[in-house]
């Protein structure tokens, strides 16, 4: 049913095409006219715009065809991490590598190859099938970009599969939601050697508070981080200033927020105590924060029928599907947030962000395979 030979071109036609995030002007033009052919009305919108990229999302819409039933929606991203340019994709074995200076571009353009495969098996077989969204976003690996960008009142599917993670036959249908925060103490400054009774130390209370901090694993479900710091102006300067950096993440949204007021709450705690009396003045050192919720809780129940759906086509192929939760986010986060029931699906893709990478042309036919599978059933 899968032509390997077609999906083995259509692969290497998309990797040779450089295509890091917000450059993906080339990619775009291809995907608009390849999706044109497969009978789809594509639709480019504004994000680039908005972001500053060279291409909008892509919106195909295919009509169904001898099958009436809800839409459903692919969603895969068009561009990828660097080394990007001049990529040189070699066919070894039946897996695909780059020559080893720049990475394939599996991620994600297995997926794309997949998902075109799938249509072109759709059409030449005359497979019945429901109506089917595709929607390819951009600036995916610079936090989601394109996704959060996309006016999903254009989308008409209210379930969805993005073909986006390593590995085969398997699906996540559970990743956390993630907050990134910003803190910035302010203490006092003053000579360190002449009037430290004068100032208050912002590195203190930083150091106070992290070390108060429920940090790393915090439970099965949550886990939170400070990765950045940075203040103080020289070792003679009692520090005014210090600037941190964190994230929070955790499958269940309640505790994001508990997790996330308790960071906050030892920042300024510490500050409380770090307040004192100077020159008969009281001096209260100073925590703010921003918190900017990065993406929304992917939890698709076990027993919903969308996996119903993809269990019940891997099984007809008699292939084994592991169904599995995730520990970071993705376009998928941000369609669930758009109430758009989405799940993601291995495409293949090995060793991805590396000059390592590669892909099967089996593994992607096995893909293929499974998507003509739920589409057909979708
Ligand atoms: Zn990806």
């Amino acid at each position: 049913m899968i032509n390997r030979e077609r999906l083995a071109t259509e692969f290497k036609n998309l990797a040779q095409i450089a295509s890091p995030s917000y450059r993906e002007g080339d990619i775009s033009r291809y995907l608009i006219r390849r999706f044109q052919e497969l009978g789809a009305e594509v639709v480019m919108d504004e994000a680039g715009t908005r972001i500053g990229a060279q291409s909008g999302n892509l919106l195909c819409t295919l009509s169904a065809r001898g099958r009436s039933s809800e839409p459903i929606l692919l969603s895969v991203h068009m561009d990828t991490v660097e080394p990007a340019e001049g990529v040189q994709p070699v066919l070894r074995d039946g897996i695909f590598t780059s020559a080893g200076d720049t990475v394939l571009g599996a991620d994600d353009k297995a997926g794309i190859a997949e998902i075109i495969e799938a249509l072109e098996a759709l059409r030449e077989q005359q497979i019945p099938h429901g109506p089917i969204e595709v929607v390819i976003t951009v600036c995916e690996e610079v936090g989601l970009l394109g996704a959060k960008n996309l006016d999903p009142t254009r989308l008409r599917s209210r379930r969805g599969l993005a073909l986006d993670t390593s590995g085969v036959d398997l699906v996540i249908h559970q990743a956390p939601c993630a907050n990134k925060i910003s803190f910035e103490i302010l203490g006092r400054e003053s000579h360190a050697g002449i009037a430290p009774e004068k100032g208050i130390s912002a590195v203190q209370i930083a150091a106070k508070g992290i070390a108060r901090m429920r940090l790393g694993r915090v439970d099965e479900e949550t886990t939170a981080n400070i990765g950045r710091i940075s203040g103080g102006q020289a070792i003679n300067i009692i520090p005014k200033r210090v600037q941190l950096e964190g994230e929070a993440r955790s499958h269940d949204p309640e505790k994001l927020r508990q997790q996330t007021e308790h960071m906050i709450a030892c920042f300024r705690e510490a500050a409380a105590e770090a307040a004192g009396e100077i020159d008969g003045v009281l001096v209260e050192p100073q925590v703010r924060w921003e918190i900017v919720a990065d993406y929304p809780v992917m939890k698709v129940p076990r027993d919903s029928a969308l996996l119903g759906l993809i269990e019940e086509a891997a099984a007809v192929l008699e292939r084994p599907l592991e169904v599995r939760a995730a520990g970071g986010g993705s376009d998928a986060n941000i369609l669930n947030g758009y109430g758009i029931e989405t799940v993601i699906l291995g495409t293949g893709m090995t060793d991805v962000h590396t000059t390592d990478e590669s892909v099967s042309i089996e593994d992607m036919a096995g893909v293929a395979a499974l998507l003509v599978e739920v589409l057909r059933r979708a």
